[in-house]
């Protein structure tokens, strides 16, 4: 293609996806195909001939799009919001158009000093302190998995220049609770600790929170057994509730086992452009990790996660294997990403935030999570006072964990299995209508329906009439 013919597909496409967004209400939310459907629609062998551009925006239309879930959709209210908002999604486009090869400070060192400074700007956003060093992963996962790693360096002074774990021979120990993200045991796991060795510390019952007092005393016993306490991964916003774990409390507690702290708020972390929302993570301060994703609610196009540490040296230290081909007469003077993280090669993601930081504006966005935060407020208000409806588990940033348990023929609340094919069932018809989706997930043994407010274009309107959805689908 050459670039005079990509201007003009380039065109149509922007209108096509323009379009796309501003039709996208009179869609189902939820992708309305089976499993194989969408793969049906592609020919079984590759293409052998060229296909003009239109053709290929009309399979865009009729064999892409109806197989999306449509999460920028005003009536979504699943998983945590994953917003993609326009101006990033320009960012996204000219860092593509760039194409550049981020595998070194030579190799690109716009790519490199853009992200320097748009990960320090976004510290400073959320009132971080400028003892804490920043760079952009593709998600939550790859910072927990790489957090572990350093932790699991540090405790035993980088054994992985000697033996390996193969070598330690007090086992390593990583804490957590039941309510962190599947990826922080994924990241134990895959970091060598062993299932074994991942502990899942008492919460608190009433809001899931990690509880510093169970923290102390399993430390204490592993300690008192021989083994290693290495890591606590603390959430703020965990991923089920939004519980918050005590930050403060739990890096006292770490810090006396010599553990190291990563600080998973990757949904939370928007809410810290919020200054009357930080008292959530006081204490991050003295963390050793941690991790946001402005790919959620904040609105910034998937992949661009941010990871913040705050002793750099340790960090490359681990990270960094050094090649020679890529040594350079700067190394020493300019930070080389691949070597804060797994990949090699790393896209130009800073500009999805300097577009939409500069496009969109903080100040918009802050006023976006404010308003999600007050819906969430007024649902939560209507749910409490509706009969036979609860809310079960503090609302303590945007999302909402309701349960509706009916009356039995008995005279009884519904309970156990009954209670959970309720739920199931008034869920399963929500989400197959395409009016609205929401996500179910099981806490403290029973199902219940998790309703994360934070799509852009997500207003009162819409909460309202998701509302009223509800309550038609539990009592039809
Ligand atoms: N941590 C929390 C609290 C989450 O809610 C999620 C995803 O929703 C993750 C981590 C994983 O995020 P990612 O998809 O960026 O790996």
């Amino acid at each position: 293609m050459t670039p005079e013919e990509f201007r003009v597909a380039g065109h149509e496409l922007i209108d096509w996806i323009a379009d796309a967004r501003a039709g996208i209400d009179a869609r189902p939310v939820l992708a309305p195909v089976e499993p194989g459907e969408v793969r049906g629609w592609f020919e079984a062998a590759p293409p052998t001939s060229v296909q003009a551009f239109d053709e290929l925006l009309g399979d865009l239309e009729t064999k892409v799009l109806p197989g999306v879930t449509q999460v920028q959709h005003p009536m979504h209210f699943g998983w945590f919001p994953s917003n993609a908002s326009l101006a990033s999604v320009l960012g996204d486009i000219a860092s593509s158009g760039i194409g550049s090869l981020g595998i070194s400070w030579e190799s690109s060192p716009a790519l490199t000093e853009v992200e320097q400074v748009v990960c320090d700007w976004m510290r400073q956003l959320v009132g971080l302190s400028d003892r804490w060093h920043g760079t952009i992963h593709d998600t939550a996962s790859t910072a927990c998995l790489v957090a572990l790693l350093v932790a699991r360096e540090r405790s035993t002074d980088l054994v992985q220049h000697r033996g390996g774990t193969q070598s330690v021979d007090s086992p390593l120990v990583v804490y957590t609770t039941v309510h962190a993200h599947s990826s922080v045991a994924k990241a134990a796991l895959l970091a060598g600790f062993g299932r074994d060795n991942v502990r899942m510390v008492d919460v608190d019952p009433r809001t899931h929170a990690m509880d510093p007092a169970a923290l102390e005393s399993a430390m204490a016993d592993d300690a008192a057994a021989g083994r290693t306490p290495v890591a606590v991964v603390a959430t703020v916003g965990t991923t089920g509730t939004t519980a918050i774990d005590p930050v403060a409390a739990i890096v006292t507690v770490a810090k006396s086992h010599g553990a190291y702290v990563h600080v998973d708020a990757a949904l939370a972390g928007s809410a810290m452009l919020l200054p009357e929302y930080r008292h959530l993570w006081s204490g991050v301060e003295e963390a050793d990790s941690l991790c946001w994703n402005p790919h959620k609610w904040m609105g910034t196009v998937l992949d661009c996660s941010l990871f913040y540490v705050r002793d750099v040296g340790l960090l490359t230290r681990v990270m960094s294997t050094d090649p020679s081909y890529l040594q350079s007469t700067v190394d020493g003077r300019v930070p080389q990403y691949r070597d804060w993280g797994i990949p090699m090669g790393r896209r130009f993601r800073a500009l999805k935030l300097l577009f939409q930081l500069r496009l969109d504006g903080v100040e918009a966005i802050q006023a976006r999570l404010r308003r999600d935060l007050a819906n969430a407020a007024w649902l939560e208000q209507q749910v409490e006072a509706a009969e036979g409806w609860e809310v079960c588990a503090p609302v303590s940033l945007q999302t909402v964990c309701v349960r509706h348990r009916p009356t039995g023929a008995s005279g009884a609340r519904l309970e156990g299995s009954a209670l959970d094919r309720h739920t199931l069932g008034w869920t399963r018809r929500v989400n197959v209508s395409g009016a609205a989706y929401v996500t179910a997930s099981i806490l403290d043994g029973e199902w219940m329906v998790r309703i994360s407010i934070g799509v852009e274009t997500t207003e009162r309107v819409h909460v309202e009439r998701l509302w009223s959805l509800l309550q038609d689908a539990a009592t039809s």
